[in-house]
């Protein structure tokens, strides 16, 4: 595996998910040969390995099932399908079954939000699971099939494309994009790309012409281009899509800004749940490559560059893109300090531009139809298409692009959404917005996004939703800040307490403040939104929190009197003065 991955550490990322593939974990002995291999510390690696979820130190089943913990699975009964297939595997989730056959376990969202409840198997994507598919799931791993022998029904994965636009309505020649480019004159390009008004669309909207403006200015020889094609934000999935069946266009923008930066290495870093895309996006790759349109000399034009595709392994900070950029080079994902900005210190410190896969679809159609095309379309601010990703509560989920402006009403009129109590727009980062606000418009002005569009109607309760992305913060907060380590695995106990029953008015008063403390003081976007989830339905519907609480001003947080037990035993009495009644707390407490 080394020798495959030429020695180079900053390949340690795919070596160990070739050696985790193979033993289903990363043995001590592996991670000992490695480290001498690539003459790095041994807990350098195992730093790294502890660090992604989809690496283990110790054996996992060689069936790994894992079942997406989206909200919008729970929506559609994910919990007692886990249980189900527990029963059905024998197996508790989080255990490996005794045998070794297989594991059970939950994941973060796996990009499937409109084919749920949907899992992983050895990382393969599992889709729109009921109870005759699990039935089927846990019959094929009883007998122990291979994976290539299991019905493909079971790993189909649908585009479900149910609106189209500027965008996805594009068709152009493989090559088309960077011809264009470059008898226009790459500077002109560039202008024609400042001109379109695009801008990343990620979710933060930074100027595209102006990043890659600065990158092209750098002194240095060296540069780089990365597609971040890490979505990992719950709700969104439209750069699967956009990969499965756009790839060419998109690789094609990649190529157009590696002419204008003067890059020769571009890196799709692929989030690792899209296991299922890798062979079809190195095919592609292949055929560019045989086509001239990738690699040395392409076109004849006496630009070089060639892309590498590398998976991440379970870490949703990664798409954040200095995290992104130090996954790239084999280490954690742990997010810089920024500046320097990777646009002058990027991967291996060298200049580099990190974009979304829709920018590079967007910049590939500017390159080939001009920046008036993109620019006639959308608001002042906000030019061009945004590509949703609907979920949740609607007849029609899927993908959909619309100029920007649209409004909420609009959208929810077109994916069959009734009866919506409010839709949470850019995922759990993002903002709840309620059935009062939906004249409002998809916009950098108004309502930015990177695309997630989750619809909930007057059934759900919002608790349920804030319970859910409070725990996906704590679980998925990288742990380098305190704030948002330890901030974030307060705002889970709180927010469990409060849904539970035991909350008081104190707890929302201490909950808010920690909100506030979270936001203020973490070092990245993902603890300085964590608490977004809990901001915006306090705001909107505080007597939702307020219904919850208990007639008292504060309770502890733990069991008081259970905590006493012992002490009972020993004393040998269980009348009711060996008892701390509520009344008693709560007046020892005032
Ligand atoms: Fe890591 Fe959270 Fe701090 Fe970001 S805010 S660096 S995710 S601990």
């Amino acid at each position: 595996i080394a020798e495959n991955n030429h020695y180079q550490a900053t390949r340690l990322l795919q070596m160990l998910r070739q050696i985790q593939s193979r033993y289903h974990y990363i043995p001590e002995a592996a991670i000992e040969q490695l480290a001498g291999l690539l003459n790095i510390p041994r807990t350098q690696i195992i730093s790294v390995v502890e660090f992604y979820s989809f690496f283990h130190l110790s054996p996992r089943g060689q069936y790994e099932l894992l079942i997406s913990d989206s909200i919008t699975d729970h929506m559609l009964g994910k919990k007692n399908l886990l249980g189900y297939l527990a029963d059905k595997l024998a197996v508790a989730v989080g255990q490996v079954r005794e045998d070794g056959v297989v594991s059970l376990d939950n994941t973060s969202c796996t990009g499937m939000c409109d084919q749920g409840p949907a899992g992983l198997v050895n990382g393969y994507a599992l889709t729109r699971l009921d109870r005759s598919k699990i039935d089927k799931i846990a019959e094929l791993i009883n007998q122990q099939k291979p994976l290539e022998e299991w019905p493909s029904e079971l790993f189909q994965v649908d585009d479900n494309i149910l609106k189209s636009g500027l965008l996805l309505d594009q068709q152009f020649e493989q090559g088309a994009a960077l011809k264009s480019a470059l008898k226009r004159g790459v500077k002109e390009t560039l202008a024609e790309i400042d001109k379109s008004g695009l801008r990343g669309r990620g979710g933060a909207g930074f100027k595209t012409a102006m990043k890659w403006q600065f990158c092209s200015e750098e002194q240095q020889t060296e540069r780089y281009v990365v597609c971040n094609a890490d979505e990992g934000e719950p709700g969104t999935f439209k750069d699967r899509v956009l990969l499965n069946s756009y790839a060419d266009q998109v690789f094609e923008g990649m190529t157009v800004c590696a002419a204008i930066i003067g890059a020769k290495q571009g890196f799709l870093y692929l989030r690792g749940e899209y296991l299922h895309l890798y062979d079809k996006l190195q095919d592609i790759l292949e055929q560019r490559r045989r086509n001239g349109v990738l690699g040395n000399n392409i076109q004849d034009a006496g630009v070089d560059f060639d892309i590498e595709i590398c998976l991440g392994a379970g870490a949703y900070i990664c798409g954040e893109e200095s995290a992104l950029i130090e996954s790239l080079e084999g280490k954690a994902g742990i997010p810089r300090n920024r500046p320097p900005y990777p646009v002058t210190q990027g991967y291996l410190g060298k200049p580099t531009v990190v974009n979304n896969v829709e920018t590079f679809l967007a910049a590939a159609g500017i390159a080939v139809n001009g920046g008036d095309w993109f620019a006639n379309i959308g608001t002042e601010k906000s030019k061009g298409t945004k590509i949703l990703s609907i979920s949740g509560d609607c007849t029609r989920p899927g993908i959909y692009e619309y100029p920007f402006g649209v409004t909420v009403q609009t959208i929810l009129n077109d994916c069959g959404a009734d009866d919506v109590l409010g839709v949470q727009i850019g995922g759990p980062s993002g903002t709840f917005i309620s059935n009062q606000e939906f004249d409002r418009k998809l916009a950098f002005e108004d309502l930015a996004t990177g695309g997630s569009f989750i619809i909930f109607n007057a059934s759900r309760n919002i608790l349920d939703m804030v319970h859910n992305f409070t725990h996906f913060f704590a679980h998925e907060s990288c742990g380098f800040c305190t704030p948002c380590r330890v901030g974030t695995s307060l705002l889970q106990k709180q927010v469990d307490k409060i849904v539970e029953g035991h909350g008081s008015a104190g707890d929302v008063v201490a909950l808010e403040e920690l909100c506030q403390l979270v936001k203020n003081y973490s070092h990245c976007g993902l603890g300085q939104t964590a608490a977004n989830p809990i901001l915006t339905t306090l705001q909107r519907y505080p007597d939702l929190y307020q219904s919850r609480l208990k007639e008292i001003s504060y309770e502890p947080g733990f069991d008081l009197d259970g905590a006493l037990e012992t002490a009972r035993r020993m004393a040998n009495r269980d009348d009711a003065g060996a008892h701390l009644a509520q009344t008693q707390m709560e007046s020892e407490h005032e």
